[in-house]
């Protein structure tokens, strides 16, 4: 049996092997639950093309949708790292798409969120600012900054995030919105501008009061910067439903 990391097991469903929280109230919250495989004798077809389902023509269920199909329309095996599968899984063509996106987002934006950049950070209205380094939490839950001292913040409670960039402000009247962005190609890895702050609303915990916090790059820029292009990908606004999804562009 393969190593179970701290606070993990291994749980085996009819799709496959799962890595899960030993406690669900720390799991992530990118992650999906599996769905419910649609009977078999609801399914005398082929869903996608309509292939008669015999003793050669073998039914197959998409792990990631639940529905059936022959074969040919779903023998893909892709990775599903947001339903903590171990090993890839079959999926119809449909969603191993939508999970090749998010593949690419757990090995390569997640990694830099987790990772952390170094900022300067004001909260709320206040004169002072810290230099902290931020960065995601193992559970995915929580932004941690760490400086002189140590404070957090849920990813649920988050209420809007804004990122801003080079010569830009918050007041200034093309301030990029996080909503605005959503077909912006403008911060990304390879874009024109370079993602240099951002800007927070959230609750702390135990509070109703709407708590505003600025980060702004710091010592290294290239690194805090790509972290913010990173936390762009993740979709805040998607955060009412319990779930952030990564956004597939
Ligand atoms: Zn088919
Ligand atoms: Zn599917």
């Amino acid at each position: 049996m393969s190593s179970v990391p701290d606070g993990k097991k291994l749980v085996r469903s009819p799709s496959g092997l799962r890595m899960v929280p030993e406690n669900g109230a720390f799991n992530s919250p990118f992650s999906l639950d599996e769905p419910q495989w649609v009977p078999d004798k609801e399914c005398p077809r082929c869903m996608q093309c309509d292939t008669k389902f015999d003793f050669i023509r073998r039914k197959h269920h998409c792990r990631r949708c639940g529905r059936c199909f022959c074969d040919k329309c779903c023998s893909k095996k892709v990775a599903l790292p947001r339903m903590c599968f171990v090993d890839p899984v079959r999926q119809c063509a449909e969603c191993s798409l939508v999970s090749q996106k998010e593949v690419e987002f757990y090995d390569k934006q997640l990694k830099v969120l987790l990772g952390g950049g170094s900022f300067v950070v004001t909260l709320g209205t206040s004169e002072k600012s810290e230099t902290m380094t931020c960065r995601l939490s193992n559970n995915h839950r929580y932004l941690f900054l760490d400086g002189e001292t140590h404070f957090e913040v849920e990813l649920s409670r988050i209420s809007s995030m804004q990122i801003l960039t080079d010569g830009m402000s918050p007041g200034d009247s093309d301030i990029h919105t996080y909503t605005s962005l959503l077909d912006s190609h403008c911060i990304s890895e390879g874009g024109t501008s370079r993602a240099s702050g951002m800007l927070l609303h959230y609750k702390p915990m135990g509070s109703q009061d709407v708590q505003q916090l600025r980060l702004e790059v710091a010592d290294d820029k290239k690194v805090a910067s790509l972290w913010l292009a990173a936390m762009h990908k993740v979709n805040i606004s998607s955060y009412s439903q319990g779930h952030f999804i990564p956004v597939n562009r």
